[in-house]
């Protein structure tokens, strides 16, 4: 007798992540088959060479016996001591240890965060583009995202009076992602108050996913937005992924401000749901305090001469060589996210896009559309490869280009 095919979740179908999705699958198909290929499509330090830093490291190392033990839902008191350190040192503005979670990874945190908000039919005020879990999360907590465009001509950047325009009596939320994955995009003071005080006129929740905070470029500078939400209520995520390179030991942070009264409830609401899953990974734990009082390891990176600089240097020299290629060049964190134009952009789809750059160049790239917009000509491709890998990436993306020019 034929077994039951097992139902799954409706609402899965409506969930897209694409970063990992049928592209990456086909890319594993042909590495089996013997080719080799060239992946850029995540975000990862570690498979391009760089490591955590030497003292994360010995961290683990030397504290790996006392790592047996589930700790606290929030996490080990010195690591939570050292996240409020830090935003303190960073915003000049205090935040207290006991209004900190840690999580497996910013990726619990934000499910976590909005499985605490949410009821069935609120919206979250999301980027479009958007890192796509902010997405997925919102629809598996029963949400609805409402998406304000970062438009290319507006260098990726918010604004404000429309996000204004789409709050409504069920909006919970406003998620701003700063600097931005996958735009590049860094928001400037201004724009970041006059979203404050939307959040303020309309008592919407403000979430700051803030996990690229350092990894900045040429003058670019990072404001948190907790200092300036104030009183306001307020949840900013930061982690070792992407800073300190760490993204494999899953540690992330989520720090409530504002007014303790108005968040009681949700910070308890946080709190049960952060205690179902016991605790995050303690070995990872270990690494925050020696991560945030330690070495400063990702400026000398995005530095003149740093490692980051420089391939994002070969990528906007690639595009502005490229008859093809339209970019914004990114201002902070660890991605391009090119526009294809001219002839070649004609009846253009970037998902066939992509899987001609792969089948017939191996070089794995996600399409545009993966992020939430409603523009089908753009691609993200993340800066950590080697300048050279990625000078000959854009040869290849250039050849395909030529040959959809001269159809
Ligand atoms: N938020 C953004 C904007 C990201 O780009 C990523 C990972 O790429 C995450 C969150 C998740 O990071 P974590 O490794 O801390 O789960």
């Amino acid at each position: 007798m034929p077994l039951h095919a097992l139902p799954t979740r409706e609402r899965l179908t409506e969930v897209r992540y694409e970063i990992r999705g049928a592209l990456a699958r086909r890319a594993r198909e042909l590495e089996t088959q013997g080719r080799t290929l060239v992946k850029l499509n995540i975000g990862n330090p570690g498979n391009f060479g760089f490591r955590a830093p030497e003292h994360l490291q010995q961290a683990i190392v030397q504290h790996i016996a006392d790592t047996d033990p589930y700790t606290h839902q929030q996490g080990l008191p010195q690591a939570r001591e050292a996240i409020a350190a830090h935003h303190a040192a960073r915003g000049g503005f205090e935040v207290s240890a006991d209004r900190i979670f840690v999580g497996n990874g910013v990726s619990e945190l934000i499910d976590i965060s909005l499985r605490a908000l949410l009821n069935p039919g609120d919206e979250v005020l999301l980027p479009s583009p958007d890192y796509p879990l902010w997405s997925a999360a919102t629809i598996l907590n029963d949400g609805r995202p409402v998406y304000y465009q970062c438009l290319p001509e507006n260098g990726f950047q918010p604004d404000p009076a429309e996000i204004e325009s789409l709050i409504s009596s069920r909006t919970r939320a406003i998620v701003l992602i700063n600097p931005n994955n996958p735009t590049g995009a860094s928001y400037p003071r201004e724009t970041l108050e006059a979203i404050v005080a939307i959040a303020r006129k309309h008592g919407v929740l403000l979430m700051a996913d803030e996990i690229y905070d350092h990894i900045l470029y040429d003058d670019a500078t990072f404001q948190p937005l907790a200092p300036l939400a104030g009183d306001l209520p307020c949840i900013s995520f930061g982690g070792l992924s992407k800073v300190h390179r760490a993204c494999g030991w899953r540690v992330g942070w989520a720090v409530l401000s504002g007014d303790r009264s108005a968040m009681q409830a949700y910070t308890q609401a946080m709190d049960l749901l952060g205690a179902l899953r016991l605790c995050a990974n303690v070995p990872g734990q270990v690494a925050i305090e020696a991560a945030l009082n330690g070495l400063d390891t990702i400026t000398p990176l995005c530095s003149p001469e740093g490692r980051l600089f420089e391939t994002r240097r070969a990528l906007i020299e690639a595009c502005e060589a490229s008859a093809h290629l339209d970019l914004v060049a990114p201002a902070g964190a660890l991605y391009g996210f090119p526009a294809v134009t001219g002839p070649a952009a004609h009846a253009f789809d970037d998902h066939a896009f992509a899987l001609e750059l792969l089948e017939t160049e191996d070089v794995l790239i996600v399409p545009g559309s993966s992020f939430n917009v409603p523009y089908r000509n753009h691609f993200r491709v993340t800066l950590l490869p080697q300048p050279e890998v990625l000078r000959d990436v854009f040869a290849r993306i250039d050849r395909v280009l030529e040959k959809r020019a001269a159809l």
